[in-house]
């Protein structure tokens, strides 16, 4: 334990590991790990998420609907009750001069029981909902008081994001001590004074003490909205740690070597000539903006970004070309089987068969290790594959490039991890491949500078010739039969459709049973319909026979879960309805309907919704008809949802903020970006005590 201020200073104080606190032990040290909470600096940077107001008491006749309060008042009586599912729970009847309410308990013991009794004073906290006949509190925190009025708390109540083991309480105990010292000076502002001056921001230590400990008389609303000027100044701190993380990433791979690739003008037209269509103005300025990337001595990183259908698969052909013409190997990664052995086929139309390998997670034993052999030795030059990839005993000969598709499913984690497959040194140098990642998400600009300042960045804003938008209908399940004639009809004049069946269980086996089910009952009703089914369980080459047979016309009807979300490219398919849309998130429900009006078939996409619908449900269905634009969506989609959802990083840990939040806090992105450049110019020595301080552990994912 350190004893004196001066020891703490000299020995940075804020880098000392949590157990210089008292009370932290080695138990409740690793309980504050799970928060990646591991220095006395953490505790400080470990924000709370909102606050409560327990300063005062509100009566209960002045009680509103959804309001957070702490009330007072005498118990009238307790009672079981049972719903009509047969659910217990025990209510118990509050009053005050002004009003009453109900505490309603879903778990109780018989001890809670007899402790409530009539005529005892509670003081609780808890968010009023609205009950059978008045306003309820569902498992409130409460404590039996003597009398009216006692004694109450003299400043907002801080939530921390906690974790199983780790209470408020402890939270509260162990940053109280390190505010008790915050004013000592260990703790250093690492933003420069001019732009404290500029922004008119509190200092360091004023901005922690006030959002840890906000004073009784702040504004809980505005603090609950993240807008006093105390985290706002975090705010700012935070998206610019984060934009200097990625900055000094990109810098590092950008110092490595990278293999040049230049393409000859008779190679790509002859690459040219293999395709069955004419590029589009936009893929060409993308492979142009590629080719101009690859041709320097050092790792592009580059994500391309287009709507579903715009044509990426043969933009990364074109980059896969530059390398195999040179003599190199790539990589082309996918996130599910299906869509790899969609680029498998689609690679070997325009490349040598002989030269392009498929490895997914179903390669086992002798021929998967046939497979590695042929990686290694360079025999194979296109490698196509999912996670397999990843396998450490996956070594490549020479890699010159890397390109990661639908980079929005894959986590940071993984992406980064297949960076270091591809990473050499020789003598002097660190060498890397190329990287093109390429996404369908949308992602709106500024998000984009932000989430991914580590790349560069090209859209493909423009769908080939002759693809007429798909028209969107919603309708309830009570119109399924519509529905049904309808793909009747459409069959009847040789169209094709997807039913799409979807399930809220993550499990997959439900899902695929759900679209059996469904298979069996449209065969039974559609009597001249073919139907197909396809679902994750079923093996590779069953599922890619019944994808064959529907691209054939032997089927008309393909009856899927949401495998087919990304990868089934049959462009004659023209009608899609999707089973209980409202359970998919926006951005799916796009991806689902641009495997419709592919062709040059004016198509049709039917959302079918089992009421009664959300308020977001609604809004989801009503965007999606309004438009076809995949900017659009995402946007709404943002809006709807948070980022890191759109993202896919929310496990990952890399979009996670600690107080910042990227679509509300969007106002800030100028600046913040501002801001980057003039520290990294000026004041580079407080690029990693920053990031340090706001990124912690992730810092270890981002600087790779
Ligand atoms: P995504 O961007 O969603 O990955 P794909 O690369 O799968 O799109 O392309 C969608 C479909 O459009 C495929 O059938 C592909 O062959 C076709 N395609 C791609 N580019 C063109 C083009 N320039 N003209 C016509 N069809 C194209
Ligand atoms: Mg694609």
């Amino acid at each position: 334990m350190i004893e004196s201020m001066d020891d703490e200073k000299a020995a940075g104080f804020e880098y000392q590991p949590v157990q210089v606190l008292k009370g932290v032990g080695q138990a409740v040290a690793e309980k504050l790990e799970r928060l990646e909470i591991y220095t006395v600096q953490d505790v400080l940077f470990h924000l709370p998420i909102r606050y409560e107001d327990r300063t005062k008491v509100t009566p209960l006749g002045s009680l509103q609907f959804g309001q957070q309060a702490l009330v007072e008042g005498v118990i009238d009586y307790c009672e079981v009750a049972y719903s009509s599912r047969g659910r217990r729970s025990l209510l118990c009847h509050l009053s005050d001069n002004t009003g009453a309410i109900v505490l309603r308990f879903f778990h109780f013991s018989k001890a809670q029981q007899n402790n409530l009794t009539i005529g005892k004073t509670l003081r609780c906290f808890g968010e009023a909902r609205r009950g059978a006949s008045r306003l309820e509190f569902v498992h409130p925190e409460y404590q039996i008081i003597q009398q009216a009025g006692a004694t109450i708390d003299q400043s907002l109540t801080p939530v921390y994001p906690k974790t199983e083991g780790v209470h408020q309480s402890l939270l509260k105990k162990i940053s109280d001590q390190v505010l008790n010292k915050i004013n000592q000076g260990f703790l250093l502002d690492w933003l420069p004074q001019q732009i404290i001056a500029e922004y008119h921001f509190p200092d360091l230590v004023t901005a922690l003490s006030s959002v840890h400990r906000p004073h009784k008389h702040e504004n809980v609303f505005a603090l609950n909205a993240c807008r006093t000027r105390a985290q706002q100044r975090l705010v700012f701190e935070e998206l610019l740690a984060h934009k200097l993380s990625l900055l000094q990433s990109r810098r590092k791979i950008k110092q490595a070597k990278a293999i040049k690739l230049s393409v000859s003008k008779q190679g790509y037209s002859s690459f040219i000539d293999r395709l069955a269509f004419e590029l589009t103005g936009a893929q060409e300025k993308v492979i142009a903006e590629i080719f101009a990337d690859i041709n320097h001595e050092h790792p592009m990183l580059r994500l391309v970004q287009g709507d579903v259908g715009s044509g990426k698969t043969v933009v990364a052909a074109a980059a896969a070309m530059a390398a195999t013409n040179a003599g190199f190997q790539v990589a082309i990664m996918a996130p599910t089987e299906i869509l790899a052995e969609q680029h498998f086929a689609n690679f070997i139309e325009w490349f040598d068969e002989n030269n392009c390998l498929l490895l997914t997670g179903r390669d086992k034993g002798s021929g998967r290790q046939q497979k590695l052999k042929q990686i290694i030795s360079g025999e194979c030059q296109i490698i196509i594959g999912t996670h397999a990839l990843f396998q450490d005993d996956v070594e490549f000969r020479q890699l010159a490039l890397m390109v990661v598709d639908e980079q929005h499913r894959f986590g940071v984690h993984q992406r980064l991890a297949l960076r270091e497959k591809g990473r050499a040194e020789n003598s002097q140098d660190i060498i890397m491949p190329h990287q093109l990642i390429m996404t369908a998400t949308p992602i709106p600009r500024s998000l984009a500078m932000t989430a991914y300042a580590d790349l560069d960045y090209s859209i493909i804003d423009e769908l080939p010739k002759g693809r007429k938008p798909v028209t969107t209908v919603v309708v309830s399940t009570s119109r399924r039969d519509e529905v049904m004639s309808r793909i009747e009809k459409a069959c009847e004049k040789g169209e094709q459709a997807y039913w799409v069946c979807t399930l809220v269980e993550e499990s997959e086996v439900l899902q695929c049973q759900a679209a059996e089910v469904a298979a069996e009952q449209l065969t039974a009703e559609l009597k001249n319909v073919r139907v197909g089914l396809v679902h994750g369980r079923m093996k590779q080459q069953h599922k890619q026979s019944v994808v064959n047979r529907f691209k054939n016309k032997e089927i008309d009807l393909l009856v899927a879960t949401t495998v087919i979300e990304v990868g089934v490219d049959v462009p004659e398919a023209s009608l899609m309805v999707i089973e209980n849309a409202e359970r998919l998130g926006l951005a799916q429900l796009h991806q689902l309907r641009g495997r419709v009006g592919r062709g040059g078939k004016q198509s049709a996409c039917v959302l079918m919704y089992q009421p009664p619908l959300s308020e977001t449900g609604r809004q989801r269905m009503s965007i999606l008809r309004e438009t076809s634009d995949g900017f659009k969506v995402a946007e709404k989609d943002l809006q709807l949802r948070g980022p890191g959802e759109v993202l896919g990083t929310r496990q990952t840990g890399l979009m996670q903020m600690r107080i910042a939040d990227i679509v509300r806090d969007e106002h800030l992105f100028a600046e913040v970006n501002k801001t980057a450049q003039y520290i990294i110019k000026h004041h580079p020595r407080a690029i990693k005590p920053l990031v340090r301080r706001w990124l912690g552990k992730a810092v270890r994912f981002a600087n790779v």
